[in-house]
């Protein structure tokens, strides 16, 4: 065989493995997920595929999530927004399907602003400004916290709707424009709900004890990881029932409500993060579940 004709097999063979073949259809990837969300709002993503997924990546917001497949033909993962960290406009969201024949999808999603209401406290000047002494700690729980949160497990403990960690009713929304002494703060980026001073507080879904911390802002705080990025917070509790390392199940005591860290009274502030971006918790909530 002449090195022409080697050459045209060869550029015939690549022509026809690039076709189509008659009965076949090319792999795809299908996204499902919100064309508009509300800023601060979480979000649940769905890609179904043709073949079993080995894994995908995910790249939002200039993060980017390694999802496994297990070989399942459909998976689902959170997203968001963060009323602090997040604008208003046009993000991006890609999927790519790693393993054999690599695929890549993506699709263009609006993040819409909301209206927040305003909260103006009056607290204790030391209170509204950290006096400089406690500076090197605020910084250093930060960057325990920031670590912690930026964690990517590769397991899904996630179920929803979240379970109510207390009973009480939400007593301040996520978003709040925070006024402390009439200096603008950052926006409230958790929910609060009433609780009283050792009423039992418990894990919104499964997952594992990832930090059990006494910070300054946050008092006695539980961080608890449900996989994939996915993390609830639990602050101001009086006591902590659990340790780092432990396993527990949705409604699992995790500690007691209480006042410590920087509050005005006992309640219960619960964060939901993903991939380090605050978003509000109560759109997880199905209903008010007795406890
Ligand atoms: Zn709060």
């Amino acid at each position: 065989m002449t090195f022409g004709r080697v050459l045209f097999f060869m550029l015939l063979t690549l022509f026809l493995s690039a076709m189509p073949g008659p009965g076949l259809h090319a792999a795809q990837l299908r996204l499902e997920c919100p064309e508009v969300i509300g800023i601060g709002l979480p979000f649940v993503v769905r890609v179904e595929s043709d073949e079993p997924l080995d894994r995908l990546r995910v790249e939002w917001a200039g993060k980017t999530l390694t999802v496994p497949g297990a070989g399942k033909k459909a998976v689902e993962f959170l997203l968001g927004t963060d009323v602090l960290k997040s604008r208003p406009g046009s993000e991006t969201l890609r999927i790519l399907k790693l393993g054999l024949s690599p695929l890549a999808v993506q699709t263009s999603i609006l993040v819409e602003q909301r209206d927040f209401p305003e909260q103006r406290l009056t607290v204790p000047t030391e209170m509204a400004s950290p006096p400089a002494a406690v500076q090197e700690r605020i910084a250093r729980e930060n960057a325990e916290i920031r670590a912690v949160l930026n964690t990517v497990s590769p397991d899904s403990h996630l179920i929803l709707p979240l379970m109510r960690p207390v009973p009480g009713e939400v007593s301040s929304d996520y978003g709040l424009k925070r006024f402390f002494n009439d200096m603008e703060r950052n926006p409230h980026r958790g929910l609060d709900l009433r609780a009283a001073l050792g009423d039992p507080v418990r894990a919104a879904a499964p997952g594992q004890i990832v930090l059990a911390a006494d910070h300054y802002y946050g008092g006695r705080s539980v961080f608890l990881d449900h996989g994939l990025g996915v993390f609830t917070v639990y602050m101001h509790l009086d006591d902590i029932k659990v340790r780092q390392g432990d396993m527990v199940e949705a409604g699992e005591i995790l500690g007691l409500a209480g006042q410590t860290g920087r509050v005005t009274g006992p309640h219960l502030h619960l964060g939901l993060y993903v991939l380090d971006l605050a978003m509000d918790p109560a759109a997880l909530f199905f209903a008010k579940q007795s406890q």
